[in-house]
Parts: C-alpha cells; sequence; structure tokens
C-alpha cells in the first residue's frame, strides 16, 4: 500500500491527484520494474479512456515531484519504482534475465572512493550491473567439462 500523504503533499505543491495520475502511481506500486507499457496495461483494467502518453506524461510529473524514479533494467524502456522504495542498486544476470535489488550500502566502498579521488558523486540505482547470476555463472560440480 502506498501512503496517503502524497494527496497532502501534492496539495502543498499545487498538484492535484486526478484518477488517472493515482492509478498510475498505484500501477507503480503495485508492479515494481514496471515499464510505461506495463504501467499502461495495469491502468487500463480500471480506465479503459488512458493512452501510452498520458502514462508518459503522467511518469514524468511524478518524477518532477519526486514521486516516483527510473532505473534502467536493459536496452529497453526505463523501469519505474516508488522513490521512497528505490534505494538499491540492479544486478541484471545477461543469461537468465533475473534482476537481484543490492542496498546501495553495499557499493559504499566504491562510491566514497570515487568521490575522494573525482570528487565524484556516483548514482548506483540509475543504471543496472550487468553480469551473470549464480545460476547461470556456476557450472555443475560433476556437470559439463
Ligand atoms: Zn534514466
Ligand atoms: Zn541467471
Ligand atoms: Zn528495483
Amino acid at each position: 500500500m502506498v501512503s496517503s500523504d502524497w494527496q497532502t503533499d501534492l496539495r502543498k505543491r499545487g498538484y492535484r491527484l486526478t484518477p488517472q495520475r493515482q492509478l498510475v502511481l498505484e500501477a507503480v506500486d503495485a508492479l515494481e520494474h514496471a515499464t510505461p507499457d506495463d504501467i499502461l496495461a495495469e491502468v487500463r483494467r480500471t480506465a479503459h479512456g488512458v493512452n501510452i502518453s498520458t502514462v508518459y506524461r503522467t511518469l514524468e510529473l511524478l518524477e518532477e515531484l519526486g514521486l516516483v524514479s527510473h532505473a534502467h533494467l536493459g536496452h529497453g524502456a526505463p523501469t519505474y519504482h516508488l522513490a521512497d522504495r528505490h534505494h538499491h542498486m540492479h544486478l541484471v544476470c545477461r543469461d537468465c534475465t533475473t534482476v537481484i535489488e543490492v542496498d546501495v550500502a553495499m557499493a559504499a566502498g566504491f562510491t566514497d572512493e570515487l568521490r575522494r579521488r573525482f570528487g565524484f558523486d556516483t548514482d548506483m540505482k540509475h543504471f543496472a550491473i550487468f553480469g551473470r547470476c549464480e545460476q547461470c555463472g556456476t557450472p555443475e560440480p560433476d556437470g559439463a567439462p
């Protein structure tokens, strides 16, 4: 469930949570790692008139307002999270496309070093890190040569 604080938060900033915006936000909440197309499909279950450009515009607005944020898990469309739940990096397996969520704190050693050496503030959440998961990467002990 998403907290009803949005409503107050949005109103304070002069925005109203229209039913469409609410539906998009709820879809982001329910789906996790949803692309705009996934979100459209979910929203259309209740609001048939919504089209993809409405979804894009709404996501853009919600992102501007700091309610949702996006991450790139591959070459396709970005995927969306509720902003207050997005404090993780994504490890994506090249072979089976499994997505593992890892707290950004795990990269602290690396990002601290980048800040120290380059004054660079690294955002580990925005792009996924590609590799091979345990299942795909580890050969069976008595399997393949
Ligand atoms: Zn991006
Ligand atoms: Zn895998
Ligand atoms: Zn995620």
